[in-house]
Formats: C-alpha cells, sequence, structure tokens
C-alpha cells in the first residue's frame, strides 16, 4: 500500500518513476474545468471533485496521479462569469500529448477522470484516447496499452432517482454535497434551487433564463453526509476499474 504522498507523480523523483514504470503502476489523469457553479460553489468544483476521488482512489490501489488539467470544455455556461472555456482541439491535443509523454516513460495503463461532464469534454477526452491506442495499435490490440475514460459523473448520476432527485444536475445536491465534504471552505451560502431544463436538441448560447443561478438541481438540501456517500460511492467504482486495468 503506498503512503499518501506517494500518490502524486509530480512529486516522485526519476530512481522513483523508474521503478513505478517498471510495476506498470496505473495513471490517473484528472480532468476539471474553470466554470460557474452559481453563487454557492467555487469555480474549481470540477476539478476538486475528480482529484479527491483520484486521491483515494490512488491511496487505496497504489497508483500515481498525473498533474491535473484543470481547463475544460464549457459551453452550457460560457455566459457566465468565471467560465474560462478552451477549445475541443486544445483539450484533445494536450490530453493526446501527455499519454503520450507517459507512454514514453514506460506506462501502460491510464484513467482519465473527468470531474467535468459535458459531451464535448468526454468527446475529446475519449477521442485523444483513441487515437494515442491506434497510433500503438500492436501493443492496444495485445491489451499491453489500456486506457480508461470516465467521469466521476457516470457514477454520481447512478444515484439519482435512487437517493437523490432525477433531475439534479449542475451545482444541484449532489455536486454541493460532494464540495460540501471535501472543501466545505469553498461554500458560499446555500444556493436557490432551479429544476428548468435545457432543450435536449436546440444549440443556445444564452442560457441565463433557463439557469438563473447558473445551475440546475436542489442545493439547498445538500450536505456533507450526503458527499461523503457520494464521494465513497464513486471511490469505490473507480478502485473496481483501476483492479481491471491493472490485469
Ligand atoms: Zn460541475
Amino acid at each position: 500500500m503506498a503512503s499518501e504522498n506517494a500518490v502524486w507523480f509530480a512529486e516522485l523523483t526519476m530512481k522513483e518513476v523508474k521503478e513505478a514504470a517498471e510495476a506498470n503502476k496505473v495513471i490517473i489523469l484528472p480532468v476539471g474545468s474553470v466554470e460557474e457553479h452559481g453563487f454557492h460553489l467555487p469555480l474549481c468544483t470540477d476539478s476538486v471533485q475528480p482529484e479527491y476521488a483520484a486521491a483515494e482512489a490512488a491511496k487505496k490501489t497504489d497508483s500515481l496521479i498525473a498533474p491535473p488539467l484543470k481547463y475544460g470544455i464549457c459551453t452550457a455556461t460560457r455566459i457566465f462569469p468565471g467560465t474560462i472555456s478552451i477549445s475541443f482541439q486544445s483539450l484533445y491535443r494536450i490530453t493526446r500529448e501527455i499519454i503520450e509523454e507517459f507512454i514514453r516513460n514506460g506506462f501502460k495503463r491510464f484513467l482519465i477522470l473527468s470531474g467535468h461532464a459535458d459531451e464535448e469534454q468526454m468527446a475529446a477526452l475519449r477521442l485523444a484516447a483513441h487515437r494515442v491506442m491506434w497510433k500503438h495499435r500492436e501493443e492496444a490490440e495485445k491489451r499491453k496499452l489500456r486506457i480508461m475514460v470516465c467521469s466521476d459523473y457516470d457514477f454520481a448520476y447512478e444515484l439519482r432517482g435512487k437517493y437523490f432527485d432525477e433531475k439534479d444536475g449542475h451545482g444541484g445536491t449532489i455536486e454541493t454535497s460532494r464540495v460540501m465534504a471535501i472543501k466545505p471552505n469553498l461554500i458560499k451560502g446555500k444556493g436557490r434551487k432551479n429544476f428548468q431544463k435545457l432543450p435536449k436538441f436546440e444549440v443556445i448560447v444564452d442560457s441565463r433564463e433557463l439557469l438563473p443561478e447558473g445551475i440546475r438541481g436542489d442545493p439547498t438540501v445538500a450536505s456533507a453526509e450526503k458527499g461523503k456517500f457520494i464521494n465513497d460511492y464513486i471511490i469505490g467504482e473507480l478502485v473496481k476499474l483501476i483492479e481491471e486495468l491493472k490485469k
């Protein structure tokens, strides 16, 4: 079992990294965003969550966490103050280059974990992973090289309809609770509930009428206890993925 300070890749020495590659350790790359999350949550909300989940899962599986990417692609919330969005090409390209460099250093197992689950973000990450696999086709075909791409919200949203409102979303009960459990000092007040829907098919640039406070869901019923429950569930699911990746 790794000690707590041994999970951050960038804190290792040259010698330790070589040993980690020889041990075929899994590299987790957390990806976030700089995005408004209402009046009650910080812009770093989508980074705080996957970085925490990655750290806990890495400790349990003796894995390493790559220096996180803290910018992402945000479209629906771009009209609000604080959202700093990068292009699809930029996210695609930096992800691809980073994974390539880890491969050059001898690593072969990757979990790309995005706290920002928008379609564009996930598509850029998935395409980058696919192109890397394609480039190293021989190893990929033999499953010597493996990459998984997911969002912690793939798991968090499994809890909707059971423990949380089916329509809970951006800055709602789940997200607010999770941040309350991880960094309570970053919470400013309670937020206000809003269950209006963004259109499913139409592309819009001004979402202010539908998301008056930039969120969807009910942050007023969030709690640190709920957040711990959600975070623990996600960490358990990530541990399963990492154990599968090690095979
Ligand atoms: Zn978010």
